[in-house]
């Protein structure tokens, strides 16, 4: 007997798109129009590197313009093809939607191995992507604007942003033609942060309510939680992070290309930034301090613990070992983690999936307030910031002044005054920004699971809505 044939990733989104669109009332022209990935462009270009030209093959897919900009990372992989940017741009365009993100979904990827190259050839490969990318507009703040993805960070959109601004010279929007940039050339604070901050918060909201807690399984809050993590790249590692140390949880166990690091002692929990130190200075996790290492990473998948989260690449759990996975809840952290068919052995599972489209959304919700920063170009917080720490000096003084009055024994603590006089940063505001998109976009989720008994779980919640909401904008432009 074969393995099992499994569809390819765009089909997967294709076929859990079908399954919620059976679920709405809209005309069938209307759900093919939000279905279809409306144009996607393939470049080839040269670039010499060394005395040899070396040709690299790059994509940009839009999947759906009914709200301008697209948004969407650009991927470094050896595994990008037209059928994943597709797929990405599908999810970007669902995402966005959920979480009330005012833009259309894009993807774009480069089939490069970033590893292989010096920090100056890939800065020229990417001037030169981006450069093939602008020209057509396929980069630019009104119609089309990247962020990283996996394999590229804020140093390819620093290159990316000088790149446009070298093109359009009298743009006064350039800053905003891509986001996730560094923060001295017009970034934001907490962007790189934003998706593992996302999954934190996330998972803080999903235990806020017993009832879904109990839907996987568990009980009690997320304290003391065991959690296995796959991938310590941007992603894996601040939800790690942020998980065990603001939330209490046990990292319990690591997965990387080399294998996987599992806590000796499950009581503890391993430290996250002893790993990620390990991970940075040798490229894996074997001998990485506090940990057995297992060279069978993905076996570590089917690992007891409370809760997986697939940190790294689409497909990961899929028909091959769905059926063993014992997490009860799983938080999809990359986009595309669970195959179709694995969601459904998984449902019948009584597994409980938190579904990508929501879990990573934070890194484009805080793209979201890059963008509008610089448009604006100013940053968040720098006009009222004084004006509330006065407010609160006001009302403090007052409250001290009648505390002496009544002869009281007690006053404001030292600790109470200094946090409640201190007027937020950017960097408190963009995370309640973010904190407040995550928790919002749960309780909708969850009302429709709960509220509608043909919605079987979270996943089908936010396709319905973020379905929904898309066919409204076509709609009122009279399609
Ligand atoms: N690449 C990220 C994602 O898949 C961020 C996209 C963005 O910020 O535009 O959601």
């Amino acid at each position: 007997m074969g393995l099992p044939v499994e569809p390819s990733f765009r089909q997967s989104v294709d076929l859990i798109f079908s399954r919620a669109a059976q679920l709405i009332d809209l005309s069938p022209g209307l759900k093919e129009k939000i279905r279809v990935c409306n144009a996607t462009y393939t470049v080839r270009f040269g670039v010499r590197l060394d005395g040899e030209i070396c040709t690299f093959t790059g994509y940009r897919a839009i999947h759906s313009e009914h709200m301008e900009p697209v948004k969407g990372g650009i991927r470094y992989a050896l595994a990008v093809n037209q059928d994943e940017v597709e797929a990405l741009a599908a999810l970007m365009s669902y995402k966005c939607a959920l979480v009330e993100v005012p833009f259309g979904g894009s993807k774009g990827g480069l089939r490069i191995d970033p590893r292989k190259y010096a920090e100056h050839q890939l800065e020229q490969i990417t001037r030169r992507f981006a450069y093939e990318l602008i020209k057509r507009d396929l980069i630019n703040p009104s119609q089309n604007v990247p962020a990283p993805d996996m394999g590229t960070s804020e140093r390819e959109m620093a290159w990316i942003a000088d790149q446009y601004r070298r093109m359009h010279t009298t743009d006064i929007h350039a800053e905003a033609c891509v986001t996730g940039k560094p923060l001295h050339m017009g970034g934001i604070h907490g962007r790189t942060e934003a998706t593992g901050r996302g999954i934190f918060y996330a998972l803080q909201e999903f235990f806020r309510h017993p009832e879904d807690v109990a839907r996987a399984g568990l009980d009690g809050g997320l304290a003391g939680k065991r959690i296995i993590v796959q991938g310590l790249g941007n992603v894996g590692y601040h939800a790690a992070k942020f998980l065990s140390e603001e939330g209490g949880a046990r990292i319990i166990g690591i997965i990387e290309r080399d294998g996987a690091i599992l806590a000796e002692g499950e009581r503890e929990g391993l430290d996250v930034e002893a790993v990620a130190a390990h991970l940075r200075e040798t490229g894996g996790v074997k001998g990485a301090p506090g940990g057995r290492f297992v060279r069978d990473g993905l076996a570590t998948l089917e690992a007891e613990c409370d809760i997986l989260i697939p940190a790294a690449i689409e497909g990961v759990i899929n028909l091959t070992n769905a059926d063993r996975i014992r997490a009860p809840l799983i938080v999809e952290a990359a986009n595309g983690p669970i195959t179709a068919g694995a969601d459904e052995i998984l449902r019948s599972r009584g597994k409980v999936i938190i579904p990508d489209l929501f879990a990573n959304a934070g890194g484009v919700i805080v793209s979201y307030f890059e963008w509008v920063k610089n448009l604006s170009r100013i940053r968040f917080g720098r006009l009222q910031r004084r004006q509330e720490e006065a407010r609160h000096a006001l009302l403090v003084a007052e409250l001290q002044r009648i505390i002496s009055e009544a002869g009281l024994a007690t006053g404001l603590s030292d600790d109470f005054v200094r946090r409640y006089l201190k007027g937020a940063d950017e960097l408190e505001l963009v995370r309640s920004g973010l904190d407040d998109t995550m928790r919002g976009t749960y309780q909708a989720m969850r009302d429709l699971w709960h509220g509608r008994g043909d919605v079987p779980d979270l996943r089908m919640a936010a396709y319905i809505i973020a379905i929904e909401r898309i066919a409204l904008s076509y709609r009122s432009k009279g399609l």
